[in-house]
């Protein structure tokens, strides 16, 4: 999708520090990272967010999870970590390509604020 920042990793328009990559999917490290690893792992088409998964979706979205996990053990996060799907203002979403965070490499807090 035009002026999409994830769209243009995927074609390499944009650089990225990127851990995985699949014909379905690509993975890479978070620009502004908080936490010690801090991936993001996106589908290579273009998905606002979870709410435009259709069903017809299901084996990408799952493939989305076994793709961080695996990227969770790349990156050595034994102790445990945290996917995180941010949807929409209120949830934290601030870029409209869907995505999974990563997130690892430090006791993390809960609740989320
Ligand atoms: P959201 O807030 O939508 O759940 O997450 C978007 C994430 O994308 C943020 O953590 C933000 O730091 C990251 N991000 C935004 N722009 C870029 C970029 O150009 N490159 C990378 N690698 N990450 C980005
Ligand atoms: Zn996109």
């Amino acid at each position: 999708m035009a002026g999409c920042i994830f769209c243009d990793i995927v074609k390499g328009k944009i650089p990225a520090k990127i851990v995985h990559q699949d014909p379905l999917s690509l993975a890479f490290h978070d620009v502004s990272p908080k936490a010690p690893t801090h991936v993001l792992v996106v589908p290579r088409e273009h998905l606002d967010d979870l709410d435009a998964a259709t069903p017809e979706k299901e084996l990408l979205l799952g493939h989305l999870l076994m793709v961080a996990k695996e990227v969770a053990a790349k990156q050595g996060l034994e102790g445990g970590y945290r996917l995180v799907v941010n949807r929409g203002e209120d949830g934290g979403q601030t870029v409209d390509h869907l995505h999974v965070h990563v997130l690892g490499g430090r006791r993390l807090h809960w609740p989320p604020g």
